[in-house]
């Protein structure tokens, strides 16, 4: 792609190569297993072909590959068919004997226990971090600390991490850093030109959009491509082209939609603050959360996903307001055109931090229905926490 182009345009032409598909906009479906070489010579170079087998890609997913990278300004990208595929190869990509792992205490479930359980068998150690420990992080780490992991905000708890303090930190002590980019959708935060050396995303959320594919992201710096890639290929990793199809088409609509996600939540948020159920809302990017100033240096707008916690109540109020929801679904993932809500937990995985909000944490994804009926549904909602 030429440099310097605007996001929005970055995303209309970002992974589309017509001339090489007969002038089609959108890069096929290409359906392969076997990749036949012509002539003796052409297989004995096939190690050097960009197409061999179709487990190490087909045009489609490399398409796809072209347009992470385009997206989070990265110089490579891998495609998982899950975000815990994607966080697993990098993870697993560090996973040396005896390595010492930090992660963060609001990190994704199943990230911790791939550190925790998984990991732990193998003889490599986790210690969880405060997320608000910027460059605090330099006391943690030790000689044989090969990764540092962030998830900012947290996906249950939205604490935005000093990201640019604890890239430098691990820079100067040849530490490499992760994050997990899932709630900007890669829209609104690109890591990579903050320091660090590999952003993944859940694409099964905002990159597909839809509610209808699984799909992980790993973009990062040229440094660290070959010990990926090395990780990716040994298990054999690969999506399905049909999958990576869906995700380019995801791909096209996501500034539009991830503006509306942003103007909708905070709508919906700010709705939110003036109701007495209400005693706490998680969302970086208005004016009165702790964590608006760090959020305001690091990302350029806010997703449709965030927190609230009301006063606690016992579980049948509680679910006589979520069983009544018609326009919010219930269910795990998020970045889809849909709304949902769910109760949440976020107390019973922490180890080096609290959460003890005084009450019920939410977690609400506001989609791309209009904000006032959603609004609408969640007062009635609130009217039946009563009786
Ligand atoms: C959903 C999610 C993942 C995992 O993605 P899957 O595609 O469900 O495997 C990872 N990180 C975050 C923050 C998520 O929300």
């Amino acid at each position: 792609m030429q440099k310097n182009l605007g996001q929005e345009t970055v995303i209309a032409h970002c992974g589309r190569q017509p001339e090489k598909h007969h002038g089609a906009v959108s890069t096929p479906v290409y359906r392969a297993s076997t990749i036949l070489f012509p002539t003796l010579a052409e297989l004995d170079a096939k190690d050097s072909a960009k197409l061999r087998y179709g487990r190490r890609g087909t045009p489609t997913t490399h398409s796809l590959e072209d347009a992470i990278c385009a997206l989070e300004e990265a110089d490579a990208a891998l495609i998982a068919p899950s975000g815990v595929m994607a966080l697993s190869v990098v993870l697993m990509s560090f996973a040396d004997q005896a390595a010492h792992f930090l992660v963060s205490d609001n990190s994704y479930g199943p990230t911790r226990k791939f550190c925790s359980q998984l990991l732990t068998r193998f003889g490599i150690e986790t210690t969880y971090y405060d997320p608000a420990i910027g460059a605090g992080i330099e006391s943690l780490i030790r000689p044989e600390t090969r990764l540092i992991w962030m998830e900012s905000p947290g996906s249950q708890t939205f604490e935005i991490q000093d990201v640019t303090a604890i890239t430098e930190v691990a820079r100067r002590k040849g530490v490499v850093t992760a994050i997990d980019n899932t709630w900007s959708g890669g829209y609104f935060c690109k890591p990579i030109t903050q320091g660090v050396d590999i952003s993944l995303q859940a694409g099964t959320k905002y990159v597909s959009g839809h509610s209808d594919i699984m799909l992980g992201t790993i973009a990062c710096t040229s440094t660290i491509y070959e010990r990926l890639r090395e990780t990716y290929l040994r298990f054999g990793v690969c999506i399905s082209p049909d999958d990576a199809f869906l995700a380019l088409r995801g791909i096209r609509t996501l500034g539009v939609r991830m503006r509306q996600h942003e103007a909708n939540a905070l709508e919906v948020a700010d709705w939110l603050e003036n109701q007495e159920q209400v005693i706490r809302i998680m969302h970086p990017a208005r004016a009165n959360d702790p964590y608006h100033d760090l959020w305001k240096r690091h990302f350029t707008g806010s997703s449709g996903l965030f927190g609230f916690v009301i006063r606690e109540t016992d579980r049948k109020a509680l679910a006589r307001m979520f069983d009544g929801f018609h326009l919010f679904g219930m269910g795990s993932s998020w970045g889809g055109f849909e709304s949902l809500m769910v109760p949440s937990n976020p107390s019973v995985y922490r180890t080096a931090t609290q959460w003890a909000p005084g009450g019920q944490t939410v977690r609400i994804h506001v989609g791309l229905e209009d904000p006032k009926d959603l609004i609408n549904e969640i007062a009635s909602g609130f009217g039946r926490l009563k009786n």
